[in-house]
């Protein structure tokens, strides 16, 4: 059963527009999640005022820092910008993209073929009564037809559907000290010269220089599944997340955790900073790998949920490089 129509064709450059004007609503069915036309550059505004649950893909433009200053033109929130675009800090550059809806709720991308409206609510609401309370709101909020409360209700894959009332978990990644601070990289991810080993190397994560003993906490929180001594990285502390990708810390002078044990971001203390293993001086190794085990640029996954989108270099499997 097919009810709702695909919106994909919306994904294109919506730079803000100031002072022109307003197109009328019938001209922006295309970012409406049931209808796919209308035109490219809805200025924000003209969201704003609509009595419809609209979206627009916002592109930064330069000069643009303020998440909560664009949520506001769109007439959203900030949380419901984090949530749907699964970006807690929102770190604002020229070019990125931001998917807003002119509503407050996370506004959520089908992306399995005929999945249904029962299994979206469960990813949000546990419990009989929490899931009925969070579809009628679904139901309202995107006006689905009645049956969808009562049948089976299937959505394609693109579609979008308005999550009124859920808030990020804001389960991402930190940096792994007390510190938030951008902190000092002595050696990014990619290809360096290797100063011990003496030639072109890939390294898979960060070096992070920090005195002797400095406490190293979880970046996200996770399982460890590693924690011991392991080749060029010294004594090396691996934790799994919850969808499946790692972060790792190596050169420790100290562990406190052991293989099985539950640690919470910034809080459970891993151990300390060291020069273990092949190291020129006291510093972190920082890794993250995706689900796949492929390390990826830490720089793209802090205050993320996930790895996915952080570059990574296509030809590498399995991280080696410390
Ligand atoms: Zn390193």
């Amino acid at each position: 059963m097919r009810l709702l129509a695909a919106a994909a064709a919306v994904l294109l450059a919506v730079p803000a527009r100031a002072a022109a004007p307003l197109p009328s609503a019938a001209a922006f069915a295309r970012y409406s999640v049931l209808t796919p036309a209308g035109p490219d550059e809805p200025p924000p505004a003209a969201l704003k005022d609509a009595k419809r649950l609209l979206y627009a893909v916002h592109r930064v433009e330069r000069g643009e820092y303020s998440a909560s200053k664009i949520a506001k033109e769109y007439g959203t929130t900030l949380s419901a910008l984090q949530s749907t675009n699964h970006d807690e800090l929102l770190l604002m550059y020229p070019g990125m993209r931001l998917t807003i809806p002119n509503r407050d709720g996370e506004l959520y991308e089908v992306r399995r073929a005929s999945e249904t409206l029962d299994r979206i609510v469960a990813r949000f609401r546990s419990g009989a009564a929490a899931r009925r309370e969070l579809k009628e709101l679904i139901a309202r909020a995107n006006r689905l037809p009645g049956i969808a409360l009562l049948a089976p209700y299937e959505l394609k894959r693109g579609d979008r559907l308005l999550i009124p009332g859920v808030r990020m978990s804001f389960d991402t990644y930190h940096f792994p000290f007390r510190s938030q601070n951008w902190p000092r990289i002595s050696s990014g991810f990619g290809y360096r010269f290797h100063p011990i080993l003496h030639r072109r190397i890939f390294h898979d994560g960060f070096d992070i220089p920090k005195p002797y003993g400095t406490p190293v906490y979880p970046a996200r929180s996770g399982r460890v599944v590693s924690a011991g001594w392991h080749e060029g990285y010294g004594e090396l502390v691996e934790i799994r997340h919850f969808n499946g990708e790692s972060t790792l810390y190596g050169h420790l002078s100290k562990i406190y955790v052991h293989v099985g044990q539950i640690v919470e971001r910034g809080r459970t203390l891993l151990g300390r900073v060291g020069s273990t293993g092949i190291s020129t001086g006291p510093h972190l190794h920082f890794e993250v790998r995706d689900r796949y085990g492929r390390p990826v640029s830490p720089r793209g996954v802090i205050g993320r949920t996930s790895a996915r989108n952080a570059r990574r270099d296509p030809r590498r499997k399995w991280g080696k490089g410390w």
